[in-house]
């Protein structure tokens, strides 16, 4: 059995709590790794040799920081298959999908190449009598980000790769599900140029997020993952004084007008409500057509292309549509909200319960489910399911399809698709949701813009990436200072004559 490591000042640790974690491969169901949980002086060590080693590289040059990013995206796309396939070992996504992930993350460093631009001050010349006044924006010391199982590549990369260019030491805590990309994005950190000490990673669970909650020296926190945990984080990490940005869980709409191009819609859902096997916070999981002729038009549509649906191992090839949960818990837990929506009265139109792989019965797989007729107070659409389970909620106009997005408690994404401009251009102002697609069906802001939801599916004042990260990870510091030369302000102007 393997047994993976922390990765701390520069190299490989093994944990020595004497606690781990099970790591499996979801697509057989069987423990392939296990996984150190560190404790709390674990935590704090690593904490100390950051804080050891961030001033240093604080005090490098902005463009010298922004080198390191530039190798470590070169290194990035050497490596990119490699990270593709222990990254889909352990989250069980497909092998294109494991790609995606660390495409994106990747887009993010790419951006932050650009950090001498984005951390320029600002300056008043004269701005009283031989004075001066500027503004610099320097580093916070010693940031902290936890992340989900969902993207173990983009979504550290999408705190790391800011914090250290704009000057900070980082230390990530990511999931315990799939942990060992986030080693191996360390190492190419280093090998891109990055000192010893600046990010680390420190495997663990609850243990270790609370050691960074508390730890006096981690100036900010950075989380992604369910809203309970986002909750509890945002609460516990500014009552101790920290910077803190949580985003949480998501429950997608995407409304369906009755002039929308069907065949676009349907192939939009299918691709956005299954891919991943739905384990997206952008997931599409409930459909709302306006009208019941658009629902019927909809629901024939899905059918055949959701029975289409290949679920397979990453190892099957780049045909798979699909793979598993990445977790018995997951499976289990997503089989009984089926089964609560069958309780409840909505209607299954495709039932994936019986899904089952020859070679692969013991893999964590669940086969794609429809549901038609389900309504506002039943389980499948008031909880966030995470997997490939699509709902459809029938709405009798606009106005109610509307409604319903903006009275659920989440607020992540959510799209229309129409033909008709001021529809669009109304759901767009009016919704009360981050991320809106038009004819989009996961709209993910590229690495220049920034990502976040609004209402439950966050806490805190700044978004992902984009310019909000240098903001999140860097301090304003505004200096005023007087040099007096001996000339008076306005030269010779006579400001009385003005009065
Ligand atoms: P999770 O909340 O279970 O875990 C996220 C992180 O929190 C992990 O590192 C985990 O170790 C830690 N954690 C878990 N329980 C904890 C506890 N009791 N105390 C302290 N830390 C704890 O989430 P997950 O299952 O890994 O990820 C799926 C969730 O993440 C979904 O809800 C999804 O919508 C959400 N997500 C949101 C976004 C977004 O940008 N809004 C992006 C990706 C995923």
């Amino acid at each position: 059995m393997t047994e993976l490591t922390h990765f701390i000042n520069g190299q490989r640790v093994s944990g020595s709590s004497g606690r781990f974690g099970d790591v499996f491969n979801p697509a057989t169901g069987e423990v392939q790794a296990r996984v150190p949980l560190a404790s709390k002086e674990e935590f704090d060590k690593a904490v100390k040799i950051a804080a050891e080693a961030q001033p240093a590289w604080g005090a490098v040059n902005p463009q010298r920081r922004a080198r390191v990013m530039m190798k470590f995206v070169d290194l990035l796309h050497r490596d990119m298959d490699k990270l593709a396939e222990v990254l889909s070992s352990e989250h069980g996504k497909t092998f294109p999908d494991a790609k995606g992930d660390v495409q994106r993350g990747l887009e993010v460093a790419e951006y932050c190449i650009g950090a001498p631009q984005m951390l320029k001050g600002e300056f008043t010349d004269s701005a009283g009598p031989g004075i001066d006044m500027y503004s610099m924006k320097q580093p916070l010391g010693v940031c902290g980000g936890i992340t989900p199982f969902n993207f173990p590549a983009m979504i550290p990369m999408w705190m790391f790769t800011p914090a250290i260019v704009c000057g900070n030491a980082f230390i990530l805590k990511p999931s315990e599900r799939d942990p060992s990309v986030p080693i191996l994005l360390a190492e190419l950190m280093e090998e891109a140029g990055l000192p010893k000490g600046i990010l680390q990673v420190v495997n663990g669970d609850k243990v270790s997020v609370d050691a960074m909650l508390t730890n006096p020296t981690i100036q900010s926190v950075g989380f992604v993952g369910s809203t309970p945990i986002a909750e509890y984080i945002y609460g516990t990490g500014c009552a101790n004084g920290k910077r803190v940005q949580c985003f949480g869980g998501a429950k997608n709409h995407m409304i369906v007008m009755p002039d929308a191009d069907m065949d676009l819609a349907a192939d939009a859902l299918v691709g956005s409500g299954y891919g991943a096997a739905g384990e997206r916070c952008m997931a599409i999981s409930v459909a709302v057509p306006v009208g019941e002729d658009t629902a019927d038009r909809l629901i024939e549509k899905l059918v055949p292309r959701v029975e289409k649906l290949k679920v397979g191992p990453y190892t099957a090839g780049d045909d798979i549509d699909f793979g598993p949960v990445v977790t018995s818990a997951a499976k289990q837990n997503i089989l009984s909200l089926v089964q609560s929506g069958i309780d409840q009265g909505a209607e299954l139109v495709i039932d994936g319960r019986d899904f089952s792989l020859q070679g692969y019965e013991d893999g964590f797989f669940v086969g794609a489910h429809l549901f038609d007729r389900v309504t506002p107070e039943m389980d499948i659409y008031k909880k966030e399911i995470f997997g490939p389970v699509l709902s459809t909620v029938r709405a009798g106009s606009y106005e109610e399809a509307i409604g319903l997005a903006m009275n659920h408690e989440y607020g992540n994404g959510t799209a229309i698709f129409t033909r008709d401009g001021d529809t669009a251009r109304d759901f767009a102002n009016r919704i009360n949701i981050g991320m809106v697609g038009v004819n989009v069906p996961i709209p993910v802001p590229l690495a220049y813009h920034t990502f976040g939801g609004w209402k439950k599916s966050v806490f805190g004042d700044l978004n992902q990436h984009g310019p909000d990260a240098f903001k999140f990870y860097t301090r304003t510091k505004t200096v005023t200072s007087r040099w007096p030369s001996g000339i008076k302000e306005g030269g010779e102007f006579n400001f009385k004559a003005m009065d």
